[in-house]
């Protein structure tokens, strides 16, 4: 497995990869990698020749009061994993902008609501690192986890909306055996935090089986999840249509129930299908 600490050596590596005709698959992370960063890996590994992952904590999508400076890492133990999941090249650059970087790319209305709302210029953030990690790796796949639902569907519109080359392929979200969305910001809960953050997919999972069940109204759906709830800080619990992320009254087509909390100091965001399936196509 090679270790890239640099854009010139990941882009001389990948050119490389591409003048032997080979396709490049690629998992951006943050690093501190867990069974769900792991599951995107071997969601890509048997589709691509070269599969390559980035850990890369990126500035530009936490803002000034959140967690920046402590946000987990662990190079070592990452790179473990990658090399047990059949990675072929890790890129891990200390910087990933060169200097005097002054470029930003937005997508509108997709970001409007959920973390857009509550995070101003989270998304941004990430759709700025994303759009120069396509392109330092050359991929041609790309593989981004349903935990970050709306992530997920921005990114897709932003390749979508400039015809960048590369495909977007979706992971299931990967849940603890006690239900938690796995996260690398797990690290940080007590016991009592852990037990608050179970409450949001039980929530979440109340509202698929009512719908399940027949229940097509989302204002009823909202208020069953949300009595469900208990956390320190609920910053959104919603149910919306699954591919503009736009408000809906009724389920009547593919629609997502996604929800954000504090417990303790650790924000938790949790998301799952509602009513018809979403067509990835
Ligand atoms: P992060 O390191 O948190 O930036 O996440 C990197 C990628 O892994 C993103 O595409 C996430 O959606 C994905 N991811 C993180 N946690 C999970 C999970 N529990 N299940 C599936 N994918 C995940």
């Amino acid at each position: 497995m090679d270790l890239l600490s640099s854009s010139e050596e990941m882009v001389a590596w990948a050119d490389n990869v591409r003048r032997q005709g080979l396709r490049i698959g690629f998992v951006p992370t943050m690093g501190f990698l867990h069974s769900g960063h792991v599951s995107l890996m071997q969601r890509l590994r048997p589709r691509v020749d070269r599969l390559v992952v980035s850990i890369y904590v990126n500035p530009l999508q936490f803002g000034p009061n959140e967690d920046l400076d402590r946000y987990p890492r662990d190079p070592e133990g990452d790179s473990q994993k990658c090399r047990a999941a059949g990675v072929d090249a890790v890129f891990m650059p200390a910087d990933l902008y060169p200097d005097g970087f002054s470029t930003a790319v937005t997508v509108d209305r997709l970001t409007d609501g959920l973390c857009g709302a509550s995070r101003p210029g989270h998304l941004d953030g990430v759709t700025t690192v994303v759009a120069r990690l396509l392109n330092v790796t050359r991929c041609h796949e790309a593989c981004f986890g349903e935990k970050d639902f709306q992530q997920l569907m921005v990114v897709r519109r932003m390749v979508r909306d400039l015809a960048m080359p590369v495909q977007i392929v979706p992971g299931p979200l990967v849940r603890d055996v006690d239900g938690l969305a796995l996260s690398s910001r797990n690290k940080f809960l007590s016991t009592e935090d852990r037990r608050k953050g179970l409450t949001l997919h039980r929530g979440l999972f109340a509202m698929q089986a009512a719908t399940g069940a027949g229940e097509t109204d989302v204002a009823k759906l909202l208020s069953l999840g949300r009595a469900y709830i208990d956390v320190d800080d609920l910053d959104y619990l919603e149910l919306v249509d699954a591919e503009s992320l736009g408000a809906i009254d009724r389920i009547d087509r593919p629609a997502r129930a996604l929800v954000a909390a504090k417990v303790g100091s650790t924000r938790l965001i949790d998301n799952v299908a509602i009513g018809p399936e979403l067509s990835w196509t």
